[in-house]
């Protein structure tokens, strides 16, 4: 019986192969999501270690931010970026948990992170939503929140008007631009509590400096940002 079920395995595996979602080349059986190779050879930035790192700077001033990281460092055409785009647009939601849980281990052994009450995930707005069929971050949150054990609150952080791509926009038109885009509908859900806001892949900041100027009026304990990727 064993057998036949390896051989079905087998043939399915010939006729769909399993594709490694950071370089695209067909997994091995015992292989998940990514390929050996690739899990060797990810470009980890090890930010959770360094309350001062270039993620956690682009908040000084702008934003009280207890502590930021990104697990990993986008560059174009890589392996995070080819990831990232399988989660967003390719519906590859596990590698979104496959993160998310690297993201929780990171976190599980870093001093900044240890007291976290809450994980929001960054929302999208009820269109994009709709479209997309899912939210990226929340996947990321699950990883996450599986390894912290913490619950994700994912109806107190609602985003009320879509933005326009921004990518042609400078950080302050940016910030500007999502201004009153997220609003914070349940305090009691977020009052006195250390809240760790996660995202996919951070740039300028704008969307994370804007959903935490928002939160930041409802009385927090702290506020920390995790990010599966950060552009350098
Ligand atoms: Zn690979």
């Amino acid at each position: 019986m064993w057998s036949m079920f390896n051989l079905f395995y087998d043939l399915a595996g010939l006729l769909f192969p399993r594709l490694c979602n950071a370089c695209g080349r067909p997994l091995l059986k015992a292989e998940r999501i990514i390929c050996l190779k690739c899990g060797y050879d990810l470009p980890y930035t090890d930010f959770h270690l360094f309350v001062d790192n270039p993620l956690a700077r682009q908040f000084w001033g702008r934003v009280p931010i207890h502590g930021a990281t990104a697990l990993l460092y986008f560059n174009k055409g890589g392996k995070t970026q080819k990831m990232i785009h399988n989660l967003k647009y390719r519906q590859q939601t596990g590698t979104g948990l496959f993160l998310g849980r690297k993201m929780g281990k990171c976190l599980l052994y870093a001093e900044h992170y240890r007291d976290i009450d809450l994980i929001i995930p960054v929302p999208l707005h009820p269109r994009k939503m709709r479209a997309r069929g899912y939210n990226q971050s929340q996947f990321l949150a699950e990883g996450i929140a599986e390894i912290l054990g913490v619950q994700i609150n994912n109806k107190t952080l609602i985003r009320k008007k879509a933005t326009q791509s921004q990518t042609k926009k400078d950080r302050y038109t940016r910030f500007q631009n999502l201004q009153h885009t997220f609003n914070v509908v349940d305090k009691n859900a977020v009052l006195g509590k250390h809240i760790l806001l996660v995202d996919d892949v951070v740039t300028t900041g704008a969307t994370l400096e804007s959903c935490a100027a928002e939160l930041q009026k409802y009385g927090l304990k702290k506020l920390s940002i995790a990010a599966a990727a950060y552009v350098s």
